[in-house]
């Protein structure tokens, strides 16, 4: 879930530069100039926290909710950073004050760079949020966003006094943001970003059904992570390309990792066809912070079909003595889809607190609210919520929750996609 610590913050950054802004403004400038000035301090503003969130820092997870909400706030900052631009740019007096040297004004670079870093800006935005590109094309060119931020800090950096002044409270509030972005820029471009890599050998390759099964022995250190966690898997040797993202389905105790791939696209088909026993593969993590063992007795974890992996890995760590009471809603497409079912039902037994019910499309059963109201002993507002799995179920479902009255605070979501 998206903690709000996180929004307060960049909303609390945005209201501090506002204020000095607005409270310091030089009186040869009139309100269009300071307003609009502003606006351009905001996008600024906006872009910088959005490059710090790719930093990946475990203090922003815990801020944030998990990488996966922090890329999703690193998204909505972009968007909202191209749209505050906008409007300074057609908001900010094109006509030069009196007594401003047009001929002096011209050799300033600062409005072409302007101009350059608001074109590629909104070209980058219209790539980034463009789902058709291919994941390992779009990465490098989302990169090139980084030329932007240089280009504005040109902006800003030459832009004539008559419009800001660098060296008054805001504008060295903006200086102080841009040393902090172009900081965790060249942290992030250059790799620094990604955790501590941990070698691993694969063990085995199971082929299930629409999906593969890894499991991989630790060559040295095992990685520490909790049930729910996930972290990016780098298979060694050519043509592997960059790290996924993958929740580990087994449970840290196994001394093994288990990651369950869903067949998707080139990457995941190339691990079923090619992945053999015996290569070498690198984990980075763990992230995320989809953890249930802190949350409320009367727990419900919604997952639909791959979104399974957090509860596998959470039901496999869990002992007898758990006192928590869970029902496992778990939807596929058929008995043969859902992957685990035999083990989730023995666990289920076994365990004693855990009520697991499979559904499947096929047969005309999805999870629903409704469904839920008329069949949990309890009313729905008194249990905490964990979903995972394709977003018009997560969303239908948050929305009948929402409905029912289940806070927000008890709706825990895990999102499989980063952009
Ligand atoms: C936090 C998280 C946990 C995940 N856990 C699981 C899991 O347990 N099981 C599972 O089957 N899938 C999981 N996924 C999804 C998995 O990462 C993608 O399905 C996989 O990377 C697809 O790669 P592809 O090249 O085969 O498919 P493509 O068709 O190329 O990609 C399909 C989708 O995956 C995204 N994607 C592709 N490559 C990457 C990458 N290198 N980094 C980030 N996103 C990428 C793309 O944006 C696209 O939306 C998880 C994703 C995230 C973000």
């Amino acid at each position: 879930m998206l903690r709000q610590q996180g929004i307060v913050a960049i909303i609390g950054v945005i209201v501090v530069f506002a204020i000095l802004h607005l409270g310091f403004a030089p009186e040869h400038h009139d309100p269009r100039t300071t307003g609009t000035t502003m606006l351009g301090g905001i996008a600024f503003l906006l872009m910088t926290c959005s490059i710090v969130l790719s930093t990946r820092l475990d203090i922003f997870e815990d801020l944030f909710g998990g990488l996966d909400r922090m890329y999703q706030v690193h998204r909505v900052a972009g968007v909202f950073a191209a749209l505050t631009a906008l409007v300074h740019f057609f908001g900010v007096p094109k006509d030069l004050p009196e007594g401003v040297d047009p001929v002096a004004n011209a050799l300033v670079p600062s409005a072409p760079l302007g101009m350059l870093g608001l074109i590629f800006l909104v070209i980058g935005l219209f790539i980034a949020l463009n789902r058709k590109i291919r994941y390992s094309r779009w990465r490098p060119t989302h990169k090139m966003m980084a030329l932007v931020y240089v280009l504005i800090i040109g902006h800003f950096m030459t832009a004539p006094n008559v419009f800001v002044e660098q060296f008054s409270a805001s504008g060295l509030m903006i200086i102080l943001a841009a040393i902090i972005g172009v900081i965790s820029l060249i942290y992030s471009l250059f790799g620094m970003n990604r955790r501590t890599a941990l070698p691993f050998r694969i063990e085995a390759v199971n082929a299930l059904e629409r999906a593969t099964e890894v499991v991989l022995t630790p060559v040295g250190k095992m990685l520490d992570f909790k049930p729910g966690q996930f972290a990016f898997v780098e298979v060694q040797g050519k043509g592997w390309s960059e790290p996924h993202p993958f929740t580990i389905s087994s449970a840290p105790d196994e001394g093994q990792l288990r990651f369950t791939m869903k067949v998707l696209g080139d990457w995941t088909r190339k691990v079923r066809e090619e992945l053999q026993p015996g290569g070498e593969v690198k984990v980075r993590g763990p992230y995320g912070r989809f953890d249930a063992a802190g949350a409320g007795k009367k727990q419900i974890w919604l997952a639909g079909g791959i979104g399974l992996t957090p509860f596998l890995s959470k039901l496999r760590a869990m002992q007898p003595d758990d006192d928590r009471q869970i029902h496992l809603v778990y939807a596929a497409r058929d008995q043969q889809d859902a992957i685990f079912l035999d083990e989730l039902k023995a666990r289920a037994a076994k365990l004693g607190n855990v009520t697991l019910v499979p559904l499947f499309s096929d047969e005309g059963h999805f999870a629903r609210v409704d469904k839920m109201k008329e069949n949990l002993p309890d009313p729905l507002s008194t249990y905490e919520y964990f979903m995972c799995g394709p977003k018009p179920m997560v969303d239908g479902l948050m929305k009948g929750l929402r409905k029912e009255g289940v806070a927000r605070k008890n709706i825990h979501t895990e999102a499989f996609e980063f952009r």
